[in-house]
């Protein structure tokens, strides 16, 4: 199967303008959800997992959407993350759960933790979940915004365990990973606000989206082998083998940790809860033998708003600070002022109508999955088209 001159072209769900492909969420979402039932993954967690990466896309975090559905795929092949899982809850207050997420999909197993937290944090007011071991949790945003659904404001600190993608400040060498802090607030009636970032210069999913011809990153996005910063996404992957994925652990050079010392040091701190506190573990340690397998552990504390204010004084604190923070003067002339959360909003708008936009080298890596879990072009279409 190939991405040109196809049947798969054949679907009016897919468009090519401005030397990118364009498909309509709804399609790539039965389309990435047809593979991963294909690749034996229940009905209802394949849509999770497709209606998770497909909305990471829609707000405009490529990095996490659905470019990761052939690693997700290679990791299920290799039991790096498993389909089908519950958490386990090892140790629990009325406050705390400590919950194991035995590496199942991270759009799984974190969901079922934010229910447990929340529904602890409606009976108590305030609830603290600790997950360890658990598969790529993706945009940690979501987990956020599902708490707002239920009222509830929340902090989300996340590790990556086995992952040595980032150089600490002034460092060559990588000591952790992109650790991503998230933190939202909800409003009545009105999208919650969500601050949702990796603690490195870029996501990792960012500098793959470059090396596969995306968007450029930052010229301080990377830390070559000799410690010089570089927008080339390359020395982060080092030569990938013919068939492969670009592996982020096999190049000489680095990410580089987000907003200097105080960046690097909230980074270190990711480590501490989402990765010592849950009992999940660090990235890595001295002495270690091998490199530690793969999961995010994630920290998360929920606030039950109700629980602080008995009336309505809070949504209109938030609402009346959004304006103020809204009407500070642009620097740029004409230019506009965000709260965070809003870009992500803007985006998903403009994406819900124009579709995804995909470099041909995504979206020919997802024709691959799917050729890999044996679809045919004919299946693809159909699937694009919503006649499976
Ligand atoms: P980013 O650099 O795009 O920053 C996003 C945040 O900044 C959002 O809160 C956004 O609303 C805000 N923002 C963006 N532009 C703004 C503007 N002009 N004004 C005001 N606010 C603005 O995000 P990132 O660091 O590339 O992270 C991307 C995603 O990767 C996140 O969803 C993160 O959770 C995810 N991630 C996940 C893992 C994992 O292991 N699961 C690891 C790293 C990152």
């Amino acid at each position: 199967m190939s991405s040109r001159g196809t049947e798969t072209e054949a679907s009016p769900a897919v468009r090519r303008a401005d030397g990118q492909v364009h498909v309509d969420a709804p399609a790539m979402e039965r389309f990435v959800g047809a593979i991963f039932e294909r690749a034996g993954c229940d009905a209802e967690e394949a849509r999770r997992i497709a209606w998770r990466l497909t909305g990471a896309n829609l707000r405009g975090h490529d990095s996490h959407g659905v470019l990761r559905t052939r690693r997700y795929l290679e990791w299920m092949e290799a039991d790096k993350v498993r389909p089908g899982q519950r958490i386990t809850v090892e140790r629990e207050t009325e406050a705390i759960a400590i919950v194991d997420g035995g590496y199942g999909f991270g759009q799984t197993v974190g969901e079922q933790t934010v229910d447990l937290g929340v529904e602890k944090a409606r009976r108590h007011g305030v609830a603290v979940t600790a997950l360890k071991n658990a598969g790529h949790l993706g945009r940690i945003g979501d987990w956020a915004e599902r708490a707002a659904e239920a009222n509830c404001a929340s902090i989300h600190m996340v590790n990556v365990r086995g992952s040595l993608i980032v150089a600490p400040f002034g460092a060559i060498e990588r000591r952790g990973s992109t650790s991503p802090f998230c933190a939202g607030v909800p409003r009545p009636g009105e999208p919650p606000i969500i601050h949702d970032f990796a603690t490195s210069v870029v996501a990792e999913g960012k500098a793959m989206v470059a090396l596969h011809g995306g968007k450029p990153l930052p010229a301080d996005a990377l830390v070559d082998a000799d410690g010089s910063y570089t927008s080339d996404p390359r020395p982060l992957y080092g030569e990938t083998p013919e068939g492969r994925t670009p592996d982020p652990h096999a190049g000489p050079g680095a990410l580089a940790a987000f907003g200097l010392h105080k960046g690097s040091g909230l980074n270190f701190f990711m480590e501490m809860f989402g990765g010592a506190l849950t009992g999940s573990g660090t990235a890595a340690a001295l002495g270690d033998t091998g490199k530690r397998r793969f999961c995010n552990g994630m920290f998360s504390i929920y606030m039950q708003v109700g629980a602080f204010h008995s009336d309505d004084w809070f949504a209109r604190e938030v609402s009346a600070y959004v304006d103020y923070w809204k009407a500070a003067r642009p620097a740029p002339p004409g230019g506009e002022v965000l709260v965070p959360g809003e870009k992500e909003r803007m985006t998903m708008a403009e994406r819900t109508k124009s579709g995804l936009p995909l470099s041909e080298g995504v979206w020919e890596d997802i024709l691959k999955a799917a050729r890999k879990v044996g679809m045919s072009d004919r299946e693809v279409k159909a699937a694009l088209a919503g006649q499976v």
